[in-house]
């Protein structure tokens, strides 16, 4: 395992921390870059990589193992957009030089003590990470000399030139060494950054992870179409019909986002907002709880969102288009890290038709123009969720034990069946109470060919794909247990199963066609009950076969209201 890493120079004294940090194998980006700055004769590069495909310990790893221990001035610098960054990356290099107990590392941002700053510094520091602002600081008032430097490393620069910080950049650049290698990161290439690049980097190496401007591939774009009168409806639609969402939710404006959290709060999500007129304690409360998974949904203008480290997104919203395109890259990007599936959601007008197929340009990828889900997909939605809770919740007799026997003797007059509908109901009938009369959110596509149509995509039978899985009954395997196993491996919650048919030893299951390498890739070989999933595709039933399986059909219903204080599931 560690020896890919080996192989690509890494010393022991790494080895053995990363190997305290379950890194297994390189990522490509680390496969590319490290032994580029493990070699003697250094060279500038650029990387086209997003935040989360392992860059920091792509220059990290090389800038610890090159560090020399013996000399007490500052070798190394990584500037980077915003205080979370600043640390995430130092708190990893730190991590990174466990028994390298010789490499001084420290972090240098805004909104903290610059005394205790200036004194680590002056303890002797050989490797620096620093947000332009506060560092520019320390330049003036000469703590920091920048003189002696090898190497630069400029993350998320196309951030930093967002945030204004050109001037601050290139006034720090210019107290660089000229005999230096430079290491400029950044998601997208606008001009801005090209410009940087041309003028402070010598004849650099391209190195990209991905394709070019993409977004990762394992984001998942899709786009619900809507009135904009009906955004927020649209917005709490989809978060009841994703139960696990763990998500940003992105605004415009500050005022947009205040206003959007606050409905949410009111109508019983666990949301807060993040946004530029908070205070430093206030932002890192809000952001605490949303780490420690005490929010689902965090409401983020794109400033206040930069550099929040956080991997394991399930999904990002696009609450209104961003007013520059290319911040939709950022924004998606948030989610999909670190290998893992993630989904990014825009819920846009039809008049914003022209600026979609501008951001699938550059993300060189489709939206899917999916449905607002309707009263009954959520319920359904939410009732198996329950359901498949119910099944995973670990009992703890010994604490419940006591109370048993009154409890059985209360409930005795219930039939099993009855019990279980009457348990369902407890947490179930809100939904239902609410989604009662939902009114159908989508806007009718206006265009020729689907004029006419009610739904703004319709699922077809042909819509469906038929799988083959090697669990059975004699697996204890459920219908539910199939749908956990889709929605938790795939970490996309919107993919539609069609006939689920259990068989003794294997099952067949139908699901939306549009995820089939999706489905097949996230299961294969991961493990039901202990038993390795083989999962492949299967052939077709024939039509009639099927009948029953369709979209069901939506309802004319009055217009719905959102209800205040509704007090929403856990
Ligand atoms: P980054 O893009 O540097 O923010 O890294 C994204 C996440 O991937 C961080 O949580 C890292 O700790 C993790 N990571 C980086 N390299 C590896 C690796 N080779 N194996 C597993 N996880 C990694």
């Amino acid at each position: 395992m560690i020896q890919s890493f080996q192989k690509l120079g890494i010393s022991d004294k790494i080895l053995s921390a990363i190997g305290e940090l379950d890194y297994e194998h390189p990522m490509p980006i680390q496969e590319k870059i490290i032994p580029l700055l493990l070699q003697e004769k250094l060279k500038d590069i650029i990387g086209l990589a997003q935040t989360g495909t392992g860059k920091t310990a792509a220059f990290g790893l090389p800038i610890i193992q090159k560090t020399d221990q013996s000399k007490n001035f500052i070798q190394y610098l990584i500037l980077s957009p915003t205080r979370e960054l600043c640390v995430q990356i130092a708190d990893d290099l730190i991590s990174y030089a466990k028994f390298s107990p010789g490499v001084k590392i420290t972090a240098v941002f805004g909104g903290a003590s610059m005394e205790k700053q200036i004194k680590k510094i002056k303890s002797g520091v050989q490797i620096i990470s620093a947000t332009p602002g506060r560092l520019l600081d320390l330049l003036n008032r000469q703590v920091v000399d920048l003189s002696k430097i090898k190497t630069l490393v400029l993350d998320e620069a196309d951030e930093m030139l967002n945030m204004g910080f050109r001037e601050d950049l290139e006034s720090i650049l210019q107290q660089t060494p000229r005999e230096k290698n430079t290491l400029l990161f950044s998601a997208t290439m606008p001009n801005e950054v090209l410009s940087i690049a041309k003028k402070y980097l010598k004849d650099p190496i391209e190195v990209s992870v991905g394709k070019r401007n993409a977004g990762a591939e394992n984001i998942n774009h899709i786009c619900y179409m809507v009135h904009a009168k009906d955004r927020y409806l649209a917005l709490k639609r989809i978060a009841d019909y994703y139960p696990s969402i763990y998500g940003i939710i992105f605004c415009r404006t500050r005022q947009e986002t205040k206003d959007v959290a606050e409905n949410l709060m009111k109508d019983g999500y666990d949301a807060d907002a993040l946004h530029g007129d908070l205070s430093q304690p206030q932002r890192d409360y809000v952001m605490n709880k949303f780490r420690n998974k005490h929010l689902s949904l965090l409401v983020a203008t794109d400033v206040a969102a930069r550099g929040i480290d956080v991997d394991n997104l399930t999904h990002i919203i696009n609450y209104n288009l961003p007013d520059e395109l290319e911040l939709y890259t950022h924004r998606s990007g948030r989610t999909g890290r670190a290998g893992r599936f993630g989904t990014s959601i825009l819920i846009a007008n039809l008049k914003e038709k022209n600026k979609i197929h501008q951001i699938e340009k550059s993300i060189n990828n489709k939206f899917k123009f999916l449905p607002v889900p309707n009263g009954k997909e959520i319920c359904e939605k939410q009732l198996f969720h329950l359901i498949d809770k119910m099944e995973k919740v670990e009992v703890d007799d010994s604490q419940i034990k006591s109370y048993l026997p009154l409890i059985f003797q209360k409930l005795e007059w219930l039939e099993r069946e009855e019990l279980i509908k009457k348990f369902v109901s407890v947490e179930f009938n809100r939904f239902l109470e609410y989604y009662k009369n939902s009114p159908d959110l989508n806007v009718p596509e206006q265009s020729p060919k689907t004029k006419g149509k009610k739904d703004f995509v319709s699922y077809q039978d042909d819509a469906f794909t038929r799988f083959f899985i090697n669990l059975g009954r004699l697996d204890d395997f459920q219908p539910t247990n199939l749908i956990g196993l889709i929605n938790d491996n795939t970490n996309v919650r919107n993919i539609r199963i069609g006939k689920i048919e259990i068989l003794k030893s294997f099952s067949f299951f139908e699901a939306d066609g549009e995820f089939a390498d999706l489905i097949i890739k996230s299961l294969k070989n991961k493990k039901f009950k202990n038993r390795q999933i083989t999962i492949e595709l299967a052939e077709k039933k024939k039509k009639n076969q099927n009948e029953s399986f369709g979209q069901p059909k939506k309802r004319k219903v009055r217009e719905e209201k959102p209800r205040k204080n509704r007090n929403r599931r856990r």
